[in-house]
C-alpha cells in the first residue's frame, strides 16, 4: 500500500522548533496503522501546544476527524470526533444552552489535543481538569486495535491517555460531558490588589468564584512585586443565548522582535495595571472576552518574531507558594524580557492520571521571546520550581531537561510501564518525548 502524506516544516504554537515532518491525514484507519507500524509518530490536533509535543518525523493529523456523532440534551452527553474543536462545539451547543465545564485559554485546541494534555481553566479549583468530564475515549492502539477506555473499561489506559500527551494511542473520539448554561454572558468581577501577598489574599478570599485568573505585572519589583488584576466570573442569567461576533485582528507577518524588549514590556505592564482605577470593577463581559481574550487576535504568535517564543508555566504547591513566587518573580522582573500577558491561577487538588499538570497551589505562566540566554535563565526557574515540589506544563514546554522532569513528575515509571505494555515504547514518540526519554 502506497501510504499519502504531505512532507512539510512544522512546529508548535511557539514557532520554535521546526520539523520537517510527514503529515497523514487520520481518516483511514488502515493507513494509519501502517503509519504508525513505521515509528515515530504523534498525534496532532491544532497545533496549540507551544513547544514540541505535537512534533515527529510522521504526524497523523486529526483535521478530518471533524464530526459530531451523538447529543442528549437531558444529560448534556456529547460523542465527537477528536478533531472537533473547542470553536465548533461553542458554535453549535451554546445557542442551545450548553457550554465546555473546562476550557483553556482559547477555543482553537482539538477534543484530542485537550484530553491529551488534560487541559485546565479558570475554574480548576472547582472543577479539576478536562478528563473530569470525559466518559469515555475510543483509542487506536499502536497494534492496530481500536479500543474503548473509561473509568470502568480499560482503566489504567485511560488515566494514561488523559494527560499522556498522545504516547499511548491516537484518540478517535471521545464522550464528553457539557454543563448548560443560561446566558452567553459572564458577570465579571475585577480586583486591583497591590502586590503578591494581596493578590494571593485575593484568591483566597473569592475561592468561591466559579472562575478566577489574575494578570500579573511581571515588571513590577519592589513593594510592587506581584501586583495584579484579579478577574472573578460568574456565568449571567439573562436568558439570552445570543452571542455577539468577535471582532478579529490579525498579526498575518512575524514582528520584529526589536519591538519587543524591556522597555515596551515595563511600559505595556504599567499601562494594563493603571488602566482600572478603582480597587474593584463590576461589568458584564461576553464569553469569549471572558474565556479567549487572546483569539480575538489570529496569529498573535508572530508577535514575539522570527526565532519564535516558549511559554514557561510551572505549579507550586499552596504551602510554599507565597515564598516561591517571589523569589521567582523577583528573578523575572531582574530579567527583564518577560511578557505581556502573564497569569497566575488558583489550582485545586490533583487527580490520578500519570501525567497531568494541575496539582493544589498556584500556577503562574508567562511567555518569554527565544533568545540566548533563555534557557540558561528557565534552568534557574526550574531549579526554584524543584525545590518547592513544583512542576512545569509539559504542553507549554519546550526545552525542559530529563532529569527535572523525572524528579517532578512522580508516575512517569508507572506511565512507561503502561506505554510499554500496549507496544507503544518504539511506535508513537514526539521530540518532547524522545528528549524527555518518556
Ligand atoms: C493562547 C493559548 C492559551 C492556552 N491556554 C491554556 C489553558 O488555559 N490551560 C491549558 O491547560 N492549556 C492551555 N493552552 C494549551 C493548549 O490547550 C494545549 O496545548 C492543547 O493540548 C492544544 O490542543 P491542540 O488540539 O492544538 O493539540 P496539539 O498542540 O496539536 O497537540 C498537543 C498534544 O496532544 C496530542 N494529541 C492531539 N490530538 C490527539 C489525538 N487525537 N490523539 C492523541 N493525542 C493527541 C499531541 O500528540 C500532543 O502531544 C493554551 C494554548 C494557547 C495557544
Amino acid at each position: 500500500m502506497v501510504l499519502n502524506f504531505i512532507a512539510m516544516k512544522i512546529h508548535g504554537w511557539g514557532k520554535y522548533p521546526y520539523q520537517e515532518a510527514c503529515i497523514h491525514h487520520a481518516s483511514n484507519h488502515s493507513e494509519l496503522r501502517k503509519v504508525i507500524q513505521q515509528g515515530n509518530c504523534i498525534a496532532r490536533g491544532l497545533g496549540r501546544s507551544y513547544g514540541d509535543s505535537a512534533l515527529s518525523a510522521n504526524v497523523i493529523s486529526t483535521q478530518q476527524l471533524r464530526y459530531f456523532l451523538d447529543f442528549n440534551p437531558k444529560t448534556g452527553l456529547l460523542i465527537c470526533e477528536s478533531g472537533v474543536s473547542l470553536a465548533d462545539i461553542i458554535d453549535a451547543f451554546l445557542p442551545r444552552g450548553f457550554f465546555l465545564a473546562v476550557t483553556p485559554g482559547t477555543k482553537f485546541v482539538t477534543i484530542g489535543g485537550a484530553i491529551a494534555s488534560d487541559v485546565h481553566g479558570k475554574n480548576h479549583h472547582h472543577v479539576g481538569c478536562f478528563s473530569e468530564f470525559v466518559e469515555n475515549i475510543e483509542l487506536l492502539l499502536p497494534n492496530g486495535e481500536i479500543v474503548n477506555c473509561n473509568r470502568q473499561q480499560n482503566q489504567e489506559l485511560f488515566h494514561a491517555t488523559c494527560g499522556g500527551m498522545g504516547l499511548t494511542g491516537i484518540i478517535l473520539a471521545a464522550t464528553i460531558k457539557l454543563i448548560p448554561i443560561t446566558s452567553s454572558t459572564i458577570q465579571q468581577r475585577t480586583i486591583k490588589s497591590a502586590n503578591l501577598n494581596a493578590t494571593l489574599a485575593a484568591f483566597h478570599e473569592h475561592k468561591e468564584a466559579t472562575y478566577s485568573v489574575a494578570w500579573l505585572d511581571c515588571t513590577a519589583k519592589g513593594k510592587h512585586l506581584g501586583r495584579s488584576l484579579l478577574m472573578l466570573g460568574e456565568h449571567a442569567d439573562d436568558n439570552n443565548l445570543v452571542r455577539s461576533t468577535p471582532r478579529n485582528l490579525n498579526v498575518p507577518f512575524n514582528m520584529p522582535s526589536i519591538m519587543l524588549n524591556r522597555y515596551s514590556i515595563r511600559a505595556f505592564n504599567h499601562f494594563y495595571y493603571q488602566r482600572i482605577k478603582q480597587d474593584e470593577v463590576h461589568d458584564r463581559v461576553n464569553l469569549d472576552k471572558f474565556f479567549y481574550p487572546l483569539d480575538s487576535i489570529s496569529q498573535w504568535n508572530n508577535l514575539y518574531g522570527r526565532k519564535g517564543f516558549t511559554q514557561y508555566q510551572f505549579v507550586i504547591p499552596l504551602e510554599d507558594a507565597e515564598m516561591a513566587l517571589q523569589k521567582i518573580l523577583g528573578k523575572i522582573a531582574d530579567y527583564g524580557n518577560g511578557s505581556f500577558l502573564s497569569v497566575l491561577k488558583l489550582f485545586g487538588k490533583a487527580n490520578s492520571n500519570y501525567l497531568s499538570f494541575p496539582q493544589e497551589g498556584f500556577t503562574f505562566a508567562l511567555d518569554f521571546k527565544m533568545e540566548p540566554t533563555l534557557f540558561h535563565f528557565l534552568e534557574q526557574l526550574d531549579r526554584l520550581v524543584q525545590d518547592y515540589n513544583g512542576r512545569v506544563y509539559l504542553a507549554k514546554d519546550v526545552r525542559m531537561p530529563a532529569d527535572f522532569f523525572h524528579a517532578t513528575y512522580n508516575k512517569v515509571e508507572q506511565f512507561q510501564k503502561i506505554r510499554a505494555s500496549i507496544g507503544a515504547t518504539d511506535k508513537l514518540s514526539s521530540l518532547q518525548s524522545t528528549r524527555l526519554g518518556i
